[in-house]
């Protein structure tokens, strides 16, 4: 990995000062740019960031950046022994399971200290209609046998498991275009990049006369328009809960994040 910082610092009287501590950041959230900031600003913290390759033109870090998956638990259980890396962040999307648990088996295979940060997930509020679901084959039984106009915001993956459903209309919003094996008969594919205000979130709630709107919960600001929304207009919310955290220290703080990889620094 291409570590930016000076690996041993020689001060003057000629003594040798401890190392930078060694992160990697499994990335792809917002909240992994910000503690990317954050690390890029601290001398005692060298840093690179992991992205899984999904999106074409993924946002600039202010850290050293690789691209694309380590090869499961072995790969990354390879890559954390060879490049040295003294702890590991995992702020990958809460509803990216598989990395988390192979960064969860990698690290416990090693001793390496391991933080899952991820922004607090939403609660319902006054008003909210949510019908939970454990996952996206949840949801699609979720919406019911009769047909309904349904905004469908989980992403590309998993819209396959919408085929089970097929009597109703879905409209599809996603940033990159979904693989057309995957698409139901009956949808309109929404290729847009968020943040989306609540007006223009309401807006095409009405215009595309939806019943129902399925979401993770992603938790955070920057989709959270959509919620908003679906309650001012009084439609129904399919919520897919997270995946289970298994035992790994978790934060939803930058700051805590911080503290974590300091703890015993130089
Ligand atoms: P996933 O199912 O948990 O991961 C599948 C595989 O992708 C992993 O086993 C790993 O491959 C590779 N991978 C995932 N994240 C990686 C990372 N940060 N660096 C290197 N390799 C990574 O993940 P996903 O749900 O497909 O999400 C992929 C990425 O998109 C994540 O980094 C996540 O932060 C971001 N994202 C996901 C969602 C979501 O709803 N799931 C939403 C927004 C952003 P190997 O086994 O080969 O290492």
């Amino acid at each position: 990995m291409a570590l930016t910082k000076t690996m041993i610092v020689h001060d003057r009287q000629g003594s040798t000062a401890p190392q930078a501590t060694r992160v990697l950041l499994l990335g792809g959230t917002l909240e992994a740019r910000r503690l990317a900031q954050r690390i890029a600003a601290e001398q005692r913290l060298e840093g690179v960031v992991s992205l899984a390759g999904r999106t074409s033109a993924p946002l600039s870090q202010e850290l050293p950046v690789r691209i694309g998956g380590f090869g499961g638990v072995d790969g990354l259980t390879r890559y954390l022994a060879a490049e040295r890396v003294d702890k590991v962040i995992d702020a990958t999307h809460p509803f990216a399971a598989q990395m988390a648990e192979n960064a969860r088996e990698a690290c416990a295979a090693l001793g390496k200290p391991l933080l899952k940060l991820s922004r607090a997930p939403w609660e319902a509020v006054g008003g909210d209609r949510w019908t939970a679901a454990d996952d996206q084959a949840g949801a699609a039984m979720a919406l019911g046998a009769a047909p309904r106009r349904v905004f469908l915001t989980t992403g590309r993956m998993g819209l396959s498991n919408f085929l089970a459903a097929p009597q109703h209309h879905y409209f599809i919003r996603t940033i990159e275009p979904p693989d057309v094996r995957d698409l139901p008969p009956q949808c309109d594919v929404i290729l847009e990049r968020g943040p989306f205000d609540c007006e223009s979130e309401m807006e095409l709630m009405r215009a595309r006369r939806i019943d129902a709107l399925v979401t993770k919960n992603s938790g955070g600001d920057s989709t959270y328009a959509k919620i908003e929304a679906a309650r001012r207009l009084g439609v129904e919310v399919v919520m897919i809960a997270r995946p289970q955290n298994r035992g790994v220290r978790l934060t939803h703080e930058i700051e805590s994040a911080m503290a974590f990889l300091l703890e015993g620094a130089p």
